[in-house]
């Protein structure tokens, strides 16, 4: 290791560590039971039948992280990061407590709205202050990234075994109310700590100088963007009248945000490739991230399953009896996290050790990596519900498996994609393109509760099936990744 990168880290750095820690201990913390209370009739849940449970965790994940688009617009054009964390924590915290009142399902809504909301100010905001401490960019910026990222999941393993085993063991309404807690103490640490050690940074934005040229370019990208709303609007309303899509219920609107996010991001990047004013070789790398978006939002697909159908086979079909404790299914969770804190270091050292040797894999063939364990995780899953149905519960090493092949996978794609955005994206096209990369992580969460809807207990036999699709998904376009990495490779244009 260098000794740039070995060098001490400014303590503003850990402010931000421990700030997102608390805010992922809430944030993954709630999510573990979610879908358990959204589907339970008999301890006080909310009772819904599967198709719609699942796809209010789709709507609701999803919602958390398409919202990071204003969310990193409010900072950048209005309040600065600081104050959109800090305000964005406390509606976090305002949106669980709203949880954590037993007052009916609108009161429950309210509250996840709520939280959306607030995450949405938060979480694109405090990694983009990570990046800001470290102006000269480069493996100290990446080496902080990382300690940011053990700090993610060492908040979801604290938030999903203690919020977990209250909401499940003790009462829902109380595990909620446990992420609000988390919550509180993020803010603690991040009124004190940002105070010392982080002035001059996240700052409110300068005004933007507005310029004849620059009013009449906007107006008429509004323009665009209008009519392309208005389309959507059309094309919904079409949807909806031939019964395509039902959105009175959950399961469709769900289906119609999915619509949305697909046809907004579509013509996102047809903008961009045509009237952006891009070159030849910025083009091409515009073709990458096209790419990379598709292979991001079908891993995410995949492994955002972790909180509903992964959730859903813990909880019926797993083995968790120790002794006469039984373990709360929601811990199944803590895998990705915990596995994260352990092999998150060997990696990283793995890609140093073969970038010496000259063989670190090139980002699309990581990317691929990513796809294909997922994939491997999914086959697992299969021969898991393949015992399943027969009426067994089956062995904890089937989810543990799962976890650690999806959580290698995670390790292959999820850095490399956040920074091959930061560096593949025309300089003038940067927050919005940022913005794309959590849109990506946006339409995962929402297929992964809307195909979770399929998991319902009179539905058991499909199961196998139903994982062995997700499975053939990915490793199919892991595969096509794999044998075009040369095309993309080259359209990458020298960036690594
Ligand atoms: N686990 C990471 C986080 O919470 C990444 C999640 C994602 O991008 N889907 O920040």
């Amino acid at each position: 290791m260098s000794a740039s990168v070995s060098a001490k880290h400014p303590r503003g750095l850990y402010v931000l560590f421990f700030a997102e820690m608390w805010e992922r201990f809430s944030y993954y913390g709630m999510r573990a039971i979610l879908l358990l209370f959204l589907i339970d009739n008999i301890n006080g849940g909310m009772g819904l039948d599967a198709v719609e449970g699942a796809a209010v965790y789709g709507l609701y994940t999803a919602s958390v992280y398409l919202l990071t688009l204003p969310g990193g617009w409010m900072a950048d054009n209005i309040l600065g990061q600081k104050k959109a964390i800090w305000y964005g924590g406390i509606i976090i915290m305002l949106g669980h407590i709203i949880l954590a009142i037993p007052a009916g399902s609108g009161i429950f809504f309210l509250g996840l709205v709520t939280v959306a909301l607030g995450t949405g100010l938060l979480k694109p905001n405090i990694s983009s202050i990570v990046g800001e401490l470290y102006p000269e960019g480069g493996a100290r910026r990446d080496a902080a990234f990382s300690i940011f990222y053990m700090g993610i999941n060492l908040g979801s393993v604290l938030g999903i075994t203690i919020v977990g085993y209250l909401g499940q063991k003790v009462n829902w309404h109380m595990g909620f109310g446990a992420a609000a807690i988390g919550m509180l103490l993020g803010l603690v640490v991040f009124k004190f700590g940002s105070a010392k050690y982080l002035s001059g940074y996240g700052e409110v934005p300068a005004k933007k100088v507005i310029t004849a040229e620059s009013e009449a370019k906007s107006g008429a990208d509004r323009k665009k963007g209008y009519l392309l709303a208005a389309a959507l609007v059309v094309f919904l309303a079409v949807l909806q009248l031939t019964g395509t899509i039902d959105m009175s219920t959950a399961q469709g609107l769900a289906q119609g945000a999915g619509v949305i996010i697909v046809t907004v991001s579509l013509f996102y990047f047809l903008f961009i490739l045509f009237a952006g004013g891009l070159t030849a070789i910025e083009k091409k790398r515009v073709l990458v991230l096209i790419v990379f978006f598709i292979a991001a939002a079908l891993f995410w697909s995949g492994f955002e399953q972790a909180g509903s159908s992964l959730q859903i086979f813990a909880e019926r079909h797993t083995q968790r009896t120790i002794g006469t404790w039984e373990m709360p299914s929601s811990w199944f969770q803590n895998f990705n996290g915990a596995f994260i804190l352990l092999f998150a270091p060997v990696m990283a050292s793995l890609w140093i050790y073969l970038s010496t040797r000259g063989l670190n894999p090139s980002t699309p063939v990581k990317f691929a990596l990513g796809l294909l364990l997922l994939g491997g995780g999914f086959f697992i899953m299969e021969l898991a519900a393949s015992q399943a149905v027969t009426g067994q519960l089956v062995s904890p090493m089937f989810l543990t498996l799962t976890y650690l092949f999806h959580t290698i996978g995670e390790l292959c794609l999820s850095p490399v994609g956040l920074s091959s955005y930061t560096k593949l994206a025309p300089k003038r096209y940067l927050s919005q393109l940022m913005g794309i990369w959590f849109v990506a992580a946006s339409l995962g969460n929402l297929i992964a509760g809307l195909f979770a809807g399929n998991f319902d207990e009179n539905n058991v036999d499909q199961m196998p099936a139903l994982f062995n699709q997700v499975a053939l998904f990915s490793v199919g376009f892991g595969l096509l990744l794999l044998i075009f990495y040369k095309p993309v490779k080259n359209w990458m244009g020298g960036i690594k």
